[in-house]
């Protein structure tokens, strides 16, 4: 079954269109928002605020896709590059 929703950007506070679904093992998405990216923690050592130590609690975060290429700057990982080619499509006019 497909559930749509909205989740906002953490950043700009935009809300995205978000859908939750089931996969064929029968588990459930519940965070896949529509022109945004989705970013989980089960929190980490060093952490003042979420550090469950294994509970299988976690925190869930999107990110609108405006919003990540205005900060392509400070982004990390081995995706980066490939953003690149989206760059003048967020540009600011
Ligand atoms: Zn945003």
């Amino acid at each position: 079954m497909k559930i749509e929703g909205t989740i906002p950007c953490i950043v700009c506070k935009t809300p995205l269109q978000n859908i939750e679904y089931e996969l064929n093992d029968n588990s459930k998405v519940e965070i896949h928002p529509m022109n945004g990216l989705h970013f989980a923690s089960s929190g980490h050592y060093g952490s003042t605020i979420f550090d469950p130590m294994g509970t299988g609690e976690k925190l869930d975060v999107a990110i609108c896709d405006k919003c990540v290429m205005t900060n392509l700057d400070i982004v990390r990982g081995t995706g980066k590059e490939s953003l690149e080619v989206f760059k003048e499509l967020f540009e600011e006019s």
